[in-house]
């Protein structure tokens, strides 16, 4: 977060920042409790963030869990990235129907992406999602074939990250160098302090959040409000769950290919993809054709897809990657490494995900300091 300008909101009138976010008819997201998870919801007012409750994650595991303590952002991260809002896992790609003037009396139509393009404030937003949308950015925008459905989602965005004060047990995103605190790519970044007075602690990262910024009932940071939000930051990567060195990662990598921790992984992992589907990067889809009974009409759907599925690498006869373990070195080593060559950063943003809602627990730090022998620490494990 910069410091150049920092403004402190009162929690009270947390209501008068949501409130302007929403002005014009923009669907305000952030966190709420739903479904025993910490979810991505709409948000009216601040009694409906997850106000009191936190989330326990290790391996395989993730609870709620009522905090000591009343703050409003107190977890890691949900289940859900912001992917689901700006890469949604279903988007109409067009439809056609009999009866038109095209070629073939077929009448192809563009999808009606009014609702897509919807204004929206992402609130909550946490610094490894914020890298993640980034990367996000770079591959479906910053290519020759933009994807049109996330570039009408991401044409009028307004970006609220969040300092992560509570890192998960799964989480490392201070050593992939996108985290605690948010660095770029918002528009306002909120710290919550609760030594006291409970309030925020805002910054403005882009013009649209200045102009926001300026409409808030706030005043100006004193020392002790500044010092108050580094200690949060540097208490956070104290307590991250997780640690792994990632600088030697991309070559060594290249350089295992044949190792035998991919049988042995292989041999725990289920193909079941939960980790493509979870990571905030991930972008690989496959397309879906349907019609109705009489085949009169048709549409082509864009669907998430995982490199863990048989089909996704199948062409002409068969599977290119006919066996888990050729599928899990895929992923990992495009994560970790590959994707540096593509993107220019890794995949990964250490947000975890892929460690908690992975079904047998398989933790990919663990299996890239077994597979390259990078540096990988789990200093709060004995503890949670
Ligand atoms: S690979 Fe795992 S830890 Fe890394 S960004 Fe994806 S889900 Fe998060
Ligand atoms: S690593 Fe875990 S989540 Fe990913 S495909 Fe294998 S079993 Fe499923």
């Amino acid at each position: 977060m910069s410091a150049d300008r920092l403004e402190v909101l009162a929690a009270d009138d947390f209501d008068v920042l949501v409130r302007a976010l929403a002005e014009g008819g923009r669907e305000v997201l952030g966190p709420v409790l739903r479904d025993g998870v910490i979810a991505i919801g709409p948000v009216e007012s601040a009694a409906d963030l997850p106000q009191g409750w936190t989330d326990e994650q290790e391996r395989g595991t993730y609870r709620v869990q009522p905090r000591a303590d009343a703050a409003w952002f107190g977890y890691a991260v949900g289940p859900q990235s912001w992917k689901s809002v700006l890469f949604p896992a279903r988007a109409l790609l067009w439809s056609g129907a009999k009866g038109g003037v095209g070629e073939h009396g077929v009448e192809v139509s563009a999808p009606d992406r009014s609702a897509a393009a919807r204004p929206r404030a992402l609130l909550g937003v946490r610094s490894c999602d914020l890298a993640a949308i980034g990367i996000q950015d770079r591959v479906l925008l910053g290519r020759p074939a933009v994807d049109a459905d996330y570039a009408a989602r991401r044409a009028d965005v307004i970006v609220v990250a969040v300092t992560c004060g509570f890192p998960a047990g799964t989480c490392f995103c201070a050593s992939m160098g996108t985290g605690p605190a948010p660095r770029t790519g918002y528009d306002l970044a909120l710290t919550e302090l609760l030594d006291g007075e409970h309030r925020f602690l805002v910054a403005a990262g882009s013009p649209r959040g200045a102009a926001l910024l300026a409409a808030l009932p706030t005043r100006v940071a004193e020392d002790a409000d500044r010092v108050a939000g580094e200690q949060l930051v540097a208490s956070s990567v104290a307590r991250m769950g997780r640690w792994l060195d990632v600088g030697p990662v991309p070559a060594a990598l290249r350089g295992a290919l044949e190792h035998p921790r991919w049988d042995d992984v292989a041999a725990r992992c289920l193909s079941c993809g939960s980790c493509t589907l979870v990571c905030p990067t991930c972008f690989c889809t496959a397309v879906e054709e349907t019609t109705d009974l009489v085949g009169a009409s048709a549409a082509r759907t864009r669907v998430w897809d995982s490199c863990f599925t048989p089909g996704f690498s199948y062409i002409h006869g068969g599977a290119v990657r006919q066996t888990t373990r050729s599928r899990y070195r895929q992923w990992l080593t495009h994560k970790m490494s590959t994707w540096v060559d593509q993107f220019g950063t890794p995949g990964c943003v250490g947000c975890g995900r892929c460690i908690t809602w992975c079904p047998v627990g398989i933790d990919l730090t663990e299996e890239v300091g077994a597979l390259v022998g990078a540096h990988v620490d789990e200093p709060q494990r004995q503890d949670r």
